[in-house]
């Protein structure tokens, strides 16, 4: 394990921006991507994709894509935008064949609209046709890129971290004659979070990195066939039974020969990532043997422990934090109520971020529900602070509404430290928990009070031991080093699905 300490500037508040739920910049972490893969010979695999597609739709907006094989090619259909913008009812009945592999994209600013950077990634190895698609973050990448360029004359067609994975298995494939030991030797060289799904004419492949930092889960459709997921939901929606997760560093290969699995790179120390229990996960996902939801009401019943208050009212900031109230609720006698309606269907791509809407800030993503909050104290849990400007617009909204107090409880320590693998965490001086106290962030956002679970109440709530989780943003300790150059934010690669970085 490497610890990187951080640095801590001396800068007073990070000022607010005119609005971070609108701004390109979202003020919380973003999720990374979404995978799957469907091999069902019989059955409308397009479909089933798009399906899976939908309940991963959370995990990334900006672009989604489905690739298929028939037996003799691959073919691919992707686009800016969210699934059921992306895919017309034409559009899947154009992609027949026997299995095929699903990509929702998070990305946040300017090559998001580069269609080259949407996944699956196509490629070919001679004359035969791959397709690529990749959750997560190499922290290599800068270097491997360089390598194939000047080693091997490759040219890159995007920027992503996902084209050097493909460019890579293409290499070791022809150099072995063997997609498998393409994709073996590939896993022995690249390093950082990964969590891939390929597929061939005839076959789907699936791997981990060997520390399993992004979740991949393997299912059943009885009779049918076989999916692998970033989430179980993704298995769910299809009526696939989950089997077990893809092991960290494993590599397994669905084709007409059946479910093959092999250790392609050893495993090390199981470390996924804890955000994934406390925000990226859909509640209903079943991660590292704990129910999401499950996790998360047990982190709101230990806050309620760790950081009793008196208040009228427990609630939750939708959709991560509702869970969270329940069990704040539950383990205080505070009566749960609902205060906040989210307008689920508000995206980020339909709002251009004029004035007016700006001046709209929050509302339009949360509502408030004045009778229910008018004339009370409340306690109000959420997941995370990043900037702190969307924790401080909410105390604000809440207070419009008629809350006569509010006080903020978080499902998380303080994150101080920045994401590399995948996450779009902010640079660290972004972070206002890395150079301010906490009764300066409550300062800040003008809460009446805040307090953040402990990492061992939020460890404890998952049910896992603190080994088997990355916490890198919380405690500043990766479970793989971190180049120098990356660290100091100066990869020269945009990440394929999480955050963008400088050319
Ligand atoms: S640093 Fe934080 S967001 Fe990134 S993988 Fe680790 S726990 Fe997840």
């Amino acid at each position: 394990m490497s610890t990187n300490q951080p640095s801590v500037p001396d800068a007073r508040f990070i000022s607010a921006t005119e609005d971070d739920v609108l701004s390109q910049r979202a003020d919380r972490p973003e999720e990374a991507c979404g995978v799957i893969a469907v091999y069902a010979p019989d059955e409308d695999v397009a479909r089933l994709t798009y399906f899976g597609l939908h309940a991963l739709q959370h995990r990334g907006q900006e672009s989604a894509g489905i690739a298929v094989g028939d037996g003799e090619t691959v073919m691919v259909t992707k686009d800016l935008g969210l699934v059921s913008q992306v895919f017309k009812e034409s559009d899947l009945d154009s992609l027949p064949g026997k299995l095929a592999i699903g990509h929702t994209r998070y990305s946040t600013t300017g090559s998001s609209t580069s269609w080259e950077n949407a996944q699956p990634h196509l490629s070919a190895i001679g004359h035969q046709v791959i397709a690529l698609a990749h959750n997560g973050n190499l922290v290599n990448t800068t270097e491997l890129r360089d390598q194939l360029k000047s080693g091997n004359g490759a040219r890159f067609r995007s920027t992503t971290d996902s084209e050097v994975i493909a460019t890579l298995v293409g290499h070791y494939t022809q150099e072995h004659s063997s997609i498998r030991a393409g994709i073996r030797e590939t896993m022995k060289l690249i390093r950082g979070a990964y969590a891939v799904v390929v597929i061939t004419e005839e076959a789907i492949y699936a791997f981990r990195d060997p520390y399993g930092i992004r979740p991949l889960v393997l299912g059943k459709l009885d009779g049918v066939g076989y999916a692998v997921s970033s989430e179980t939901c993704g298995l769910d929606i299809m009526g696939a039974e989950f089997l077990r997760d893809v092991a960290p560093g494993e590599m397994i290969r669905i084709s007409d020969k059946g479910l093959e699995a092999e250790q392609a790179v050893p495993a090390e120390q199981l470390s996924l990532c804890m955000f994934e229990m406390i925000y990226f996960a859909r509640p209903d996902s079943v991660l590292n043997d704990c129910t999401i939801y499950e996790a998360r009401r047990r982190m709101g019943e230990r806050l309620a422990a760790e950081a009793p208050v008196e208040a009228d009212m427990v609630m939750g900031v939708p959709d991560s934090g509702i869970p969270a109230a329940v069990g704040y609720a539950q383990g205080s006698g505070i009566p749960f109520g609902e205060g906040l309606v989210k307008n689920r269907y508000v995206g980020r791509t339909f709002i251009s971020p004029n004035d007016y809407l700006r001046q709209q800030g929050i509302r339009l993503k949360l509502n408030p529900l004045r009778h229910a909050i008018e004339g009370k104290r409340l306690i109000v849990t959420d997941d995370s602070i990043v900037r702190g400007n969307t924790s401080r617009k909410l105390v604000q909204l809440l207070r419009d509404a008629g809350a006569t107090e509010v006080h903020m409880r978080i499902t998380s320590p303080p994150v101080g430290w920045p994401c590399f693998f995948g996450i779009d965490t902010d640079s660290q001086e972004q972070l206002i928990a890395s150079n301010h106290s906490i009764e300066e962030i409550r300062e800040f956002i003008g809460a009446d009070s805040l307090a953040y679970l402990s990492e061992q109440g939020m460890v404890e709530s998952t049910g896992a031991p603190a080994e088997q989780y990355c916490m890198g943003c919380f405690n500043g300790t990766y479970p793989i080093e971190i180049p120098e150059a990356v660290r100091r934010g100066k990869l020269a690669l945009e990440s394929s699905c999480g955050t963008p970085k400088s050319e």
